[in-house]
């Protein structure tokens, strides 16, 4: 909230856009503002160059696609996946760790097979391997896998067809690790097993009690979905020997949520995992990995704290932790260190993909011009015009009462008949002018003697920007569960934002907004951005969706997948960068055939219709064809508006 606390004679720089809107604190070092106010992402950080999204919305739009846009900075997966292994072997080199570190990437948090194959590409030297959690993910992460040293782990509730198709790969001399989630999955196992003529690897989720925290907080502890207790991990372990597969128990896995925004619950985790390796280890089962989940967080917020929306660790510091505490314990017990696997998405993918959306136009409460008084005024008018004339610092907190009783008197004499129209106009216009005029004079004021209840009218004033773009197809963890993104435009960063605003979006669902931002203490209610101006296109830039958010999107009121592009770094062009791939977007007809219409029917259907105008006389041939043809085309277009021409 420091704009608000600046006089508008300061002068505005793009330092005060990167503070306004925390860029230095959740970017990373991926993301800047250039001198001439533009948003820049620099894939590779420091070692690479800096792209200005907006050129590549530009060059988009160029090659015929249109905002709402994703754009994936490949290169950054690269950076990603590069900084979590080395985080890791340099963790197992400080504490002379004797195991190795082989993660894998949960293909639940982005399955786009480009981006899968980026990932598996970019881990190629460190046998980074995939982790699936259902059938279809099981045959993808088959398909994209080569490497015999890297892991392929499964995760997830699995019938006879997944467990096969897993098994196929230990045939083609694969590691695939099953996850037994629950005991009669053990049996499953073993049976598939015998009749493939096949050793499995089989690993066990253990149910611990450490729980995590935040929103996914339910996935660990007593009442967890899956997991083995410890009665159930012997009862396994019987069934493995009974099986003639003793050696087959592998991996000791545990999950205890995404996003764990505390190191320490994460150390207190894996104490209690590796105890249990360590106990099993002394029982003579000889297990050679212990997996440590997802969890990993990302800090949306830029806060480091432990917030939801954040983290109070560092990638380092979670891999050294981790290590750390898992040798503690092996050797304390006295038993070998096992390999460490970990299945962090939310910590490769988060960052790669940026959300553009055009802001098209704004819901404003308060008048474009003052309005003419009439001499002969209603006894309301005049009462809000007293208000108006005496508002100051000291007397805020009662006009403000003053003004919603008046507000809420003429809300009555209306139900009760006893206001025209033009009167009620004008008490709605006074009323949000006079209440911007106690705004700008309570932003003047220190903090502390703004008086409480006046917070309201702040978030009362916010401008809604409506966005071509759907919360529920882009967002969709902002919608369901309140989750936190950074949200910048992309653009216009070197003028001063105006407007305190929220987003709205062009569903026809009043829960289809997003009214709370990131901040450094707690949450948002607005947004601060810039008028939009005439013929210019108002970019806003949706940040670290390139977790879970760009996959999961539903097609809520038949809003379809986006435009997307895939951007790679490349020294040899002028730009330092060109789109290597360009996937366009749902197209109508594709939208309504996932709801069972099928496109020859919904023309032939219309065509029908129309033929019968035609015979009734409400057409004329030529014009009834046109129509036809205008119906057919129409199908071929984007889900989302097309806002070619000037506003
Ligand atoms: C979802 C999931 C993950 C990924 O978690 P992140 O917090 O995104 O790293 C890893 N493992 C399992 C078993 C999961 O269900």
């Amino acid at each position: 909230m420091s704009s608000a606390h600046e006089t508008e004679t300061d002068v505005w720089t793009t330092e005060d856009a990167k503070s306004l809107y925390m860029i230095d604190r959740w970017g990373r070092g991926y993301f800047d503002v250039s001198p001439d106010g533009n948003l820049t992402v620099a894939p590779l950080q420091e070692r690479g160059s800096k792209i200005a999204i907006r050129d590549v919305v530009d060059a988009a739009i160029e090659q015929g696609l249109r905002t709402p846009l994703l754009i994936r900075f490949q290169d950054l997966l690269h950076h990603r996946v590069r900084a979590l292994n080395e985080a890791f072997n340099r963790a197992i080199a400080e504490s002379k760790f004797r195991g190795t570190y082989r993660g894998v990437f949960p293909i639940k948090v982005n399955q786009l097979r480009e981006v899968v194959e980026e990932i598996l590409d970019a881990g190629k030297t460190y046998h980074y391997g995939v982790e699936v959690g259902s059938k279809p993910e099981v045959f993808a992460g088959l398909s994209v896998h080569t490497d015999p040293e890297s892991l392929i782990v499964c995760n997830g509730y699995k019938d006879d067809n997944f467990i096969r198709t897993a098994l196929i790969g230990r045939k083609l001399g694969k590691k695939v690790i099953l996850i037994a989630e629950k005991l009669s999955e053990v049996r499953m196992i073993t049976r598939v097993a015998k009749e493939m003529n096949v050793e499995p690897m089989i690993g066990l989720r253990v149910r611990l009690l450490t729980e995590g925290a935040g929103k996914w907080k339910t996935s660990g502890g007593e009442n967890a979905k899956f997991g083995l207790s410890t009665a159930e991990i012997l009862a396994a372990i019987r069934i493995m020997d009974e099986a003639g597969m003793s050696s087959s128990f592998k991996l000791l896995h545990f999950h205890i949520g995404s996003q764990v925004p505390d190191i320490l619950i994460i150390k207190r985790a894996v104490r209690e995992a590796t105890r249990y390796y360590a106990k099993l280890r002394k029982m003579g089962q000889r297990i050679e990995y212990i997996d440590v989940g997802g969890g990993l967080a990302i800090d949306y917020d830029g806060s480091r704290s432990t917030f939801h929306s954040s983290m109070n660790y560092s990638v380092e510091e979670y891999a050294r932790d981790i290590v750390h505490n898992i040798a503690d314990i092996c050797d304390e017990e006295r038993v070998p260190h096992p390999n460490i696997v970990s299945e962090s998405g939310r910590a490769i993918v988060a960052h790669h993909s940026v959300l553009v959306v055009q802001a098209f136009g704004s819901i404003e409460k308060t008048p474009m011009s003052p309005i003419d008084i009439q001499t002969e005024e209603h006894k309301l008018i005049q009462n809000l015009l007293y208000i108006k004339d005496n508002i100051s610092g000291p007397n805020l907190g009662e006009s403000w009462h003053d003004l919603l009783q008046i507000k809420e008197e003429a809300q009555k004499m209306f139900e009760l008949g006893l206001l025209n129209l033009d009167v009620k106009a004008r008490v709605e216009i006074l009323f949000w002018e006079i209440a911007e005029n106690m705004q700008k004079i309570a932003s003047s004021l220190e903090p502390e003697e703004v008086p409480d209840d006046l917070g309201e009218l702040r978030k009362q004033l916010a401008d809604q920007y409506i966005c071509n773009f759907s919360v529920f197809q882009s967002l969709l963890d902002h919608w369901a569960l309140g989750a936190l993104f950074p949200i910048v435009p992309i653009h216009r960063l070197n003028e001063r934002p105006a407007a305190d605003s929220t987003l709205v979006d062009i569903t026809c669902d009043s829960d289809g907004k997003v009214s709370k931002f990131i901040d450094l203490n707690d949450v948002k209610d607005t947004l601060p951005l810039h008028p939009i101006s005439g013929d210019q296109p108002y970019y806003v830039g949706i940040f670290l969706t390139g977790a879970y958010q760009d996959i999961m999107g539903d097609i809520h009121n038949l809003f379809g997948r986006v435009n997307e592009v895939h951007v790679f770094l490349d020294e040899d062009e002028e730009s330092g960068y060109y789109i290597e791939e360009t996937i366009a977007g749902n197209k109508i007809h594709e939208v309504l055939a996932l709801t069972q219409y099928d496109n020859r029917d919904l023309v032939g259907k219309v065509k029908a219709q129309v033929d019968g105008a035609i015979k009734q006389d409400l057409l004329k041939p030529t014009e009834g064809m046109r129509l036809l043809a205008d119906y057919e085309r129409g199908l071929k277009d984007q889900t989302y508006l097309s806002l070619t021409s000037a506003p």
